[in-house]
């Protein structure tokens, strides 16, 4: 079975779609945690942070070099956060690369 974002990414699965260009592709998160919360993912499948090869690092900074644009798309000019989930313990629970995109608010600093 193929993966959830691989099937967001090619809209057999219907996302609230926020910025898309050739390497990435960006929609709302279903159960936003802040006002503004965003998934940027890169279209190809890697399925974590511990998949980053030489093979694949360009589609990774493509998602990264997109994050400035993304947050001012999404009116965050006063700041963001963006965290990846990695594993079990990171409490990742879709094996597609991800980057969460928070802001909207002043977010509380908490670690777990
Ligand atoms: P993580 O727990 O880091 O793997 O993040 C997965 C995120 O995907 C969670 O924040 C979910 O709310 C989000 N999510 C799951 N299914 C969907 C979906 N169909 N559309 C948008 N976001 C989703
Ligand atoms: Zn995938």
């Amino acid at each position: 079975m193929e993966c959830l974002f691989c099937s967001i990414i090619k809209g057999d699965i219907p996302s609230a779609k926020v910025f898309e260009n050739e390497h990435v592709y960006a929609f709302k998160d279903i159960n936003p945690n802040a006002p503004v919360h965003v998934l940027i993912v890169p279209k190809t499948h890697i399925s974590s942070i511990d998949d980053i090869d030489a093979g694949n690092v360009c589609a990774v900074a493509e998602v990264l070099k997109a994050i400035p644009e993304i947050a001012k798309i999404c009116g965050l000019e006063n700041g963001y956060r963006v965290i990846t989930n990695v594993g079990e313990d990171g409490g990742q629970t879709v094996k597609h690369l991800h980057f969460h995109l928070l802001g909207g608010t002043k977010l509380a600093v908490k670690l777990n």
